[in-house]
């Protein structure tokens, strides 16, 4: 497979955007090689520059959960430009689509729309800290909750540096699935924890979900402790079910952090919840929030085609359906010959786990096999299969996705797979 153009745009982009990207996840650093160029993209399948065709399972980090272009979105896109693109005036859409939230995750009493999964955590953490009058933020070891100071502060995880330490010593990390350290954080710290941020299924340590037993348990402390619950749904939320995990696990959060599938392919975050903490929002509260952008139309509208799409009879079956085919085959194959490797999902989101053993928090997926999973992704790159660049980070498969493109890339796994461990054992 050539690249001529996508690397010639690679040293171009290089030269004026920082890693030539726009958002770390992008760049190959974790897999080696350079990130490709995608112009175009219909249904399953997202074209390069050089006119080579690729079957999608990044769908855009998530949001692509109908596949590219699907012609519902398309036409709500168009009447709405056909009428504005944005106001900064309350608009009618913003409504139609907080009524339809409400109907479907019946948690959000009252919600607010910013612009990503980032402006959504940040802001439920403010408001929850806001209401709480307290200061510490509880989450866990290897979360991601976006680019947020407050929750990149960890010393072994994505963390980063010009994070002062005065940010720094607001939060306390607990162990995914493990109550037993959440309540010896609760006891350090008793009376000082304003909010729990957790994702109820991980999804950059492999997609590992939190077991329901500990959400129930944790739920409960949160409500001994007068210390807000906060789900972070931004990839989970229309992902694992329309109504998200917590429509799985029977655990009510008191706030709900939403972005990626809610826009439609339209940048969007949201986050929403109990009235009388929202209320704490400006402007009937103290807590600000603002945004130029927020609730604009052009993803009100295209947010409210992809959740009538997403309530239609079937989505979520076809989904789960195309997701088990690929999962129990592949896992079969690698049963059948030993090798390491676990598929872990939820839903229609998985991760190809290169480890002797499933990866339930954040130390187990340390032991993941980083290089087998970077030559695993490249020899897929080279045969169309385009995967997350990340042996962490969760795969989607869409709507958009058949058959035929399950059957090509099982197939293709299978061979990558005995190249890999052929190799490595002869
Ligand atoms: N929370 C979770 C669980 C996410 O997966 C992400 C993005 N991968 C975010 C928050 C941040 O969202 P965004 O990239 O839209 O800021």
């Amino acid at each position: 497979m050539k690249h001529v153009i996508s690397d010639k745009f690679y040293q171009l982009t290089n030269k004026l955007i920082p890693g030539g990207v726009n958002s770390p996840f992008r760049s190959f650093h974790e897999v080696g090689g350079k990130a490709i160029f995608m112009k175009s993209g219909l249904g399953a399948i997202i074209k390069d520059v050089d006119d080579n065709e690729y079957i999608d399972y990044v769908g855009a980090w998530g949001p692509l959960i109908l596949g590219h272009r699907p012609q519902k979105i398309m036409n709500a896109l168009k009447d709405i430009t056909d009428k504005v693109m944005v106001t900064g005036a309350p608009h009618e859409l913003e409504y139609e689509l907080a009524f339809k939230l409400n109907k479907i995750m019946p948690s959000l009493e009252k919600i607010r729309f910013v612009n990503s999964g980032t402006e959504s955590c940040m802001s439920a953490i403010r408001l929850a800290r806001g209401y709480t009058k307290r200061d510490y933020v509880m989450m866990f070891e290897g979360g991601y909750h976006g680019h947020l100071d407050i929750t990149l502060v960890s010393e072994n995880h994505q963390s980063s540096t010009g994070i002062p330490d005065n940010v720094k010593i607001n939060t306390v990390m607990a162990k995914y699935n493990d109550i037993d350290s959440v309540e010896l954080l609760f006891k350090k710290h008793a009376n000082k924890i304003a909010c729990v941020i957790i994702e109820p299924v991980a999804g950059s340590m492999s997609v590992i979900e939190a077991n329901h037993e500990f959400l129930h348990k944790l739920s409960k402390i949160c409500i001994e402790q007068k210390t807000i619950l906060i789900f972070d749904e931004v990839l989970t939320g229309f992902r694992v079910a329309l109504g998200g995990s917590q429509s799985l696990s029977g655990v009510k959060p008191d706030l709900t952090c939403l972005g990626k599938i809610l826009g439609g392919g339209m940048p969007i975050g949201a986050y929403g919840g109990k009235a009388q903490i929202m209320d704490y929002l400006m402007p009937l509260g103290l807590v600000y929030q603002a945004g130029t952008f927020s609730g604009n139309p052009l993803s009100m509208a295209c947010g409210k085609a992809v959740l009538n799409a997403l309530s239609e009879d079937g989505v979520y079956e076809y989904l789960e359906d195309m997701t088990h085919i690929f999962a129990s085959n592949l896992t079969q194959f690698c049963q059948s010959k030993n090798y390491p490797i676990h598929i872990q999902r939820v839903g229609s989101m998985f991760s190809i786990v290169f480890s002797a053993k499933p990866v339930l928090n954040y130390a187990d997926s340390l032991m993941i096999d980083t290089i087998k999973f970077a030559q695993f992704f490249h020899y897929l790159l080279d045969r169309g299969i385009y995967l997350p660049p990340s042996a962490v980070d969760a795969a989607c498969i869409s709507k958009a996705h058949k058959l035929e493109h399950i059957e090509k890339t099982l197939e293709v796994c299978y061979k990558a797979l005995s190249n890999i461990y052929n190799l490595s054992t002869s």
